[in-house]
């Protein structure tokens, strides 16, 4: 252990109060947080500690000016009970590229995996048993100076804390193409977990919902025909017997269920290709009856199956019921997260 964590328990574990076969997304906390402050260059006073309340100032730079990035990813278990983890390396070097992009100060590699692993093993009666659900992991970082004028914070917080969550079984989605506003931009913040673009895409996603719709299917900001994403989640296809998925343009948020998703597939001889794909290009498969799958990919769902899109008058839908790759991928993934499936390529981190 390099770094110097003071520890702090609870004398009140909430842990008799939740149910866990029972578990919605989001809404339940583990007792225990994780807090690093950055002061004169350097990440300092390191604790685990009851979660609480952070008491703020009104000029809190983070409420106005926006610097606040985040991770999302999940520990397991496997038979016995031991805590896992799945490719945590490579979301300490997401929050650092989110961190260089909003110009804020990396956290050392080990010092993210030391406080990741350390709370993971403290809260580690947290992580549901059951077959799909998992504990929830969510590291964030905000500025803290108490300064009105748009610059970058000189101090920042790095907080993490975790969320005992039930398996995210989405109900086939209805995706809507936007084609009035856009999530990103190649050159703006699309690529960075940064908070703003989750307001950002709020607006849109109501909208989507009046219409009947879960979630939105972004397009590029310049020619609002090249799809991006969906909601929160990366996008796939597949077309005949290939599997498409948008290359990243820089306005792509580079999911880690999605570079894992490549690489099973390319394991099993599927082919899979990562390059512009049009909407047109999707609509018209769909209608000649050679888009054979469509699923969204991210963290909380692994895989959300799509039935429906829509985009301008034109409607497409698919029967989730006939998806074979998607369904492969979730219980593949799953299966590593608990140790069924072998792990060959390292992504699984004992905690
Ligand atoms: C987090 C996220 C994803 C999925 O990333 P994972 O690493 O697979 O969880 C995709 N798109 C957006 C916009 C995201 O915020």
């Amino acid at each position: 252990m390099k770094y110097q964590i003071k520890i702090t328990k609870t004398s009140q574990s909430n842990i008799e109060n939740i149910d866990f076969d029972h578990l919605p997304f989001g809404k339940f906390y583990s007792d225990h947080m994780f807090v690093a402050d950055y002061i004169d260059g350097h990440w300092t006073n390191l604790e685990i500690k009851p979660i609480a309340l952070i008491p703020t100032h009104p000029g809190n730079m983070a409420w106005h000016y926006g610097q606040s990035i985040f991770e999302g990813m999940k520990a397991s278990r496997d038979e016995e009970g031991h805590p896992l983890l799945f490719r945590p390396d490579m979301h300490a070097k997401r929050i650092n590229a989110s961190a260089r992009r909003m110009c804020m100060p990396e956290i050392p590699e080990d010092l993210f995996l030391e406080a990741i692993h350390s709370l993971v093993r403290m809260e580690k009666a947290w992580i549901p048993p059951q077959s799909g659900s998992a504990l929830y992991i969510r590291p964030f970082m905000y500025a803290t100076d108490e300064t009105i004028g748009v610059k970058p914070s000189d101090t920042y917080r790095f907080i993490i804390f975790v969320m005992p969550v039930g398996p995210y079984y989405s109900k086939p989605v209805k995706l809507l193409a936007q084609d009035t506003y856009v999530r990103a931009v190649v050159g703006g913040v699309g690529e960075a977990k940064a908070a703003g673009n989750y307001a950002a895409s709020l607006l849109p996603a109501a909208m989507a919902k009046n219409e009947g719709y879960d979630q939105v299917m972004w397009l590029d900001g310049v020619h609002k025909k090249f799809i991006q994403e969906v909601g929160t989640m990366n996008i796939f296809f597949v077309i005949g017997d290939e599997v498409l998925t948008p290359n990243l343009d820089g306005a792509i948020l580079a999911g880690i269920t999605r570079d894992s998703i490549i690489t099973l597939l390319k394991d099993r001889g599927i082919k899979i290709t990562e390059r512009l794909i049009t909407i047109g290009e999707v609509m018209e498969a769909g209608e000649k009856g050679t888009l054979k799958e469509v699923f969204g990919a991210g963290t909380a769902a692994v895989v959300a199956p799509v039935c429906e899109i829509k985009h301008g008058h034109q409607i497409v839908k698919i029967d989730p019921d006939s998806f074979k790759i998607s369904k492969m991928i979730y219980e593949t993934i799953n299966g590593l997260r608990n140790s069924t499936v072998e792990d060959t390529h390292g992504w699984i981190v004992p905690a």
